[in-house]
């Protein structure tokens, strides 16, 4: 007797068919996958084994595999490093760029679509996050690849690739950068422009200036006893000597890194003002919450003093460009509406804050060494590590009661990450890039999920 859901056919329990029978049976699924699959791990993978066939990708690779790979795919990460150098950084991005060749980005974008097509579904898929990167640990600003005849491909190239074969939208986020630094400030302008035109926004989730009280400029004037509160954008001088310093050299220091932290802030708002205009553009506002104690100018409250200098700071600016060369500013209306336009911004923020453990070392400096008061840092960090606990007892993916979301590094190999692990897995897509002797600059676990976990799913 027919039980009510068993409205499908009886299949084997393995197949291992080929590419041949896994074809047939694509043919026959691609249209229904559509309505009733939809992911790839809702497919019956033994009857699709031998599809991902000549796919130079996926060579060696299980559909199971790859289901596994490419079912919540945080990002692939084919840029590393970051000279930023934040306090908080999640990643503990270390300030070495290093790039994997376009081509084998092409290659894994280019096989995921082919995959797709064979299937009739996207076998990217994401039960949560609505995009997919192609980094962890850089910046939007470095968000390009070369490829073997030294060809840049931007960002826009890139989130493009991304969002047209895993049907996911990239994501362009940066903290800023020096704003005497010619070629970032370039590449901004450039992005900037591109990024007007809805043919090219279209492919990115969002565009976001991430601001917070973590850069080492902020953080060094901060340590050194400078006082927000005593900025102004215009520079005081003493008119009898106007080149004199009246301050402790420490403290006029200090003051040095606060305003170069400020200016450099207001350029990069400066810069993308257009973006704002045309409502494409967010900010991503962080500071710590009030619970993790001694943090003086980190939380969100002090640092809204210097959100305020920013914006008094990126006021002079654009009165200094509609005064003079009317690069973005053409007249006052438009001069209030970027101001209202930030100041609604800066409304939205947040105390949510995961680390790499780089934050912890920092409060360690300032504490002689005590780790007291940052505790309730990340309070989710208990849950992931219980998680965590359940797989390595069980030694069973189905154990835990956490998602956890794929990366895959350059080299092809897959890990596990949840804001906080980093598990690393023994499969790997075939990229033909050189296997990186440190995959992350974060701690990695040293309990590897094996493909035989994988296949008891
Ligand atoms: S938080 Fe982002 S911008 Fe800051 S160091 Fe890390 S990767 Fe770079």
């Amino acid at each position: 007797m027919k039980i009510a859901s068993d409205y499908s056919y009886k299949y084997n329990n393995l197949s291992f068919l080929g590419y041949k029978e896994a074809k047939t049976y694509a043919n026959c699924t691609r249209f229904y996958n559509r309505f009733i699959n939809k992911h790839l791990y809702n497919c019956n993978l033994n009857k699709l084994e031998g599809i991902q066939e000549g796919l130079k990708t996926f060579e060696g690779m299980s559909m199971k595999q790859i289901a596994f790979a490419l079912t919540d795919l945080h990002s692939i990460n084919m840029i590393r490093g970051c000279i930023n150098h934040c306090v908080h950084c999640y990643a503990n991005a270390q300030p070495f760029i290093s790039r994997a060749p376009f081509e084998s980005f092409k290659q894994i974008m280019d096989d995921i679509l082919s995959l797709k097509k064979r299937i009739g579904i996207n076998p990217v898929s994401h039960r949560g996050q609505k995009y997919v990167d192609c980094y962890f640990d850089s910046d939007g600003i470095d968000m390009h690849l070369f490829d073997k005849d030294g060809k840049k491909h931007d960002a826009i190239e890139l989130g493009k690739l991304i969002h047209e074969s895993t049907g996911m939208k990239a994501v362009f986020d940066t903290n800023g950068w020096d704003r005497n630094d010619k070629e970032r400030q370039q590449i901004a302008e450039d992005y900037v422009q591109k990024l007007l035109d809805d043919k090219n926004s279209k492919h990115f989730y969002q565009i976001n200036i991430s601001l917070n009280p973590f850069n080492p400029k902020y953080v060094r004037a901060l340590k050194d006893g400078y006082k927000p509160e005593k900025y102004s954008p215009y520079i005081k001088v003493r008119l009898d000597k106007p080149n004199i310093v009246t301050k402790d050299a420490k403290l006029q220091k200090a003051e040095n890194d606060y305003r170069e932290y400020i200016k450099n802030e207001a350029n990069t708002l400066f810069t993308f003002t257009p973006l704002l205009l045309e409502g494409k553009l967010g900010t991503i506002i962080r500071g710590l919450d009030k619970s993790i104690t001694n943090m003086d100018g980190c939380y969100l409250e002090d640092y809204s003093i210097t959100l305020s200098n920013i914006l008094g700071q990126l006021q002079l600016e654009y009165q200094l460009d509609l005064a003079g060369e009317q690069k973005i500013i053409k007249n006052k209306k438009m001069l209030d509406k970027a101001i209202n336009g930030y100041l609604k911004l800066f409304n939205r923020n947040t105390d949510f804050l995961f680390s790499s453990g780089r934050m912890e070392k920092f409060y360690k400096t300032k504490h002689q060494g005590s780790l007291e008061g940052i505790d309730k840092i990340d309070e989710s960090r208990e849950k992931t590590e219980n998680n965590y606990r359940k797989l390595i007892n069980t030694e069973k993916l189905s154990s835990m009661d956490l998602a956890m979301l794929k990366m895959i590094n350059s080299d092809g190999k897959v890990f596990m990450y949840d804001n906080y692990s980093i598990i690393p897995t023994d499969i790997k897509l075939n990229t033909g890039n050189k296997e990186l002797k440190r995959p992350f600059w974060a701690e990695v676990k040293n309990f590897v999920v094996t493909t035989d976990m994988i296949d008891r799913i």
